[in-house]
């Protein structure tokens, strides 16, 4: 049983996801603790962050729900309409276009630095207890909750804890959790870029041997640029490519965008620094262990190939304030295992599918075998010739 004073839930770490956690519980009726090792800086709008998201609509519509997603929208959150997916190899593209959804857009490209700005407000407003800076250290559990230690000296208790904590997360690994990894030997390098030609609200995506090329148009910054010319791209690279990439000079790096993107939308020019992430897959083989939940990267960490990462996190956080909201309203526990078990089977199984099917797709689109060489683009094609095949694939990608 929770003692007086105590939070119902204890969340460790604020990013995207610990934040959205944060608020979604805390909205629900639960008393809620929020632990970040770091103090996120205020977004400004002329700083824009080198991290971006495709948020698809679904989880757009969780924000809204929140309550934070006007503040977002009306910050910096550009609406693409289109999205366009090919093979250097040949072969047709494949096409996705908001209007044959009957929707005004596929989703939303936006700054982690805006969502975590715009989520850190609200969780304060909405009366969350905020250690920060501070990190775990120590975990005790048993039946009843767990027993939290933390850096700066602090214990802090609570019924149920969230391992929200990032990829290597410290509170599932002191839970025991196990994860099973998956190195793809790859990087994401991430950079803001202009095109000669414009973007006109496409997200596009070629796929190269090395891995996939995508550029996500954003909104403009610069009040004299040309209006619409601005993208971020995620550059999927072997990792000693990645380290070439990253050492070469504006203009060669310029040279060899615009040649791997195939000129596509013209020259493209450099307009930040260049930053490369390392990429693999790793899936925790449990969700829950005890009374300890973990959610988001520290639960799934996904290859970026379809920007899917941060929108299967809140997924996880969308599924587990309906399930709170359901016993709470059925006067139920709404930590009783069985429960959270549920919880973790269907977000368990969702997660895992996704994963394995990025991981399929950047195997056959990295192949350099003739089989899978001669497939991919007739294979890109017929998903866009036909409708239900289209339908299915947007369908999972927007959570609608
Ligand atoms: C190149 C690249 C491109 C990507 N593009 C997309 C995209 O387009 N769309 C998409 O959906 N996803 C994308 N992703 C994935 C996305 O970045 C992650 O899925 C997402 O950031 C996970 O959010 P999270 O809140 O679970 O973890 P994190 O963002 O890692 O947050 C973890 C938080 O926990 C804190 N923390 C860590 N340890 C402790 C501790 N011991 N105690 C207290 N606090 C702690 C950290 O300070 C941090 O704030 C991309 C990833 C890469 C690498």
């Amino acid at each position: 049983m929770r003692r007086r004073g105590q939070p119902d839930i204890a969340i460790v770490g604020g990013g995207v996801v610990g934040l959205a956690a944060a608020l979604a519980l805390a909205r629900s009726g639960l008393d809620v603790a929020l632990v970040e090792a770091a103090q996120p800086p205020a977004w400004q709008a002329q700083r824009p962050d080198l991290r971006v998201y495709a948020l698809a609509p679904d989880n757009a519509a969780l924000l809204a729900a929140l309550g934070v997603w006007s503040g977002i929208a009306g910050a910096r959150a550009h609406a693409y309409r289109r999205m366009r997916v090919w093979d250097a190899g040949g072969g047709d593209d494949l096409v996705f276009d908001a209007d044959t959804f009957g929707r005004r857009e596929l989703g939303w490209i936006v700054e982690h630095g805006l969502l975590v700005d715009r989520l850190w407000q609200a969780v304060i407003a909405a009366g969350v207890r905020l250690d920060c800076p501070a990190r775990i250290t120590g975990l005790e559990q048993d039946a009843d909750g767990v027993r939290l230690q933390l850096d700066d000296g602090s214990r802090l208790e609570a019924t149920l804890a969230l391992a929200a904590d990032g990829a290597e997360s410290t509170l599932r690994d002191l839970a025991g959790i196990a994860v099973d990894r998956q190195d793809y030997k790859q990087r994401g390098l991430v950079a803001y870029v202009t095109t000669a030609q414009a973007h006109e609200d496409t997200a596009w995506q070629r796929f190269l041997p090395g891995g996939p090329l995508a550029f996500l148009p954003c909104s403009d910054v610069d009040a004299d640029a040309p209006r619409g010319h601005r993208s971020s791209i995620v550059w999927t690279v072997p990792d000693d490519e990645a380290r070439h990439l990253l050492a070469l000079g504006d203009t060669e790096f310029n040279r060899a965008l615009t040649r791997a993107f195939d000129s596509r939308l013209g020259q493209v020019t450099l307009q930040s620094n260049r930053v490369a992430f390392p990429l693999r897959r790793q899936l925790a083989r449990d969700y829950v262990r005890g009374r300890v939940v973990a959610v988001g990267d520290a639960a799934h960490v996904v290859h970026p190939l379809a920007g899917q990462g941060v929108n299967l996190g809140l997924r996880d956080i969308a599924a587990l304030r309906d399930s709170v909201v359901a016993a709470r309203a059925s006067r139920l526990d709404w930590s009783a295992q069985d429960r959270l078990a549920r919880w973790a089977r269907t977000r368990k199984s969702d997660n895992a599918v996704a994963a394995h099917a990025f991981d399929g797709i950047n195997r056959m689109f990295g192949s350099r075998a003739a089989v899978p060489t001669l497939l991919r683009g007739p294979l890109l094609g017929l998903a866009g010739r036909v409708p239900p095949l289209a339908h299915l694939l947007w369908r999972r990608a927007s959570g609608l």
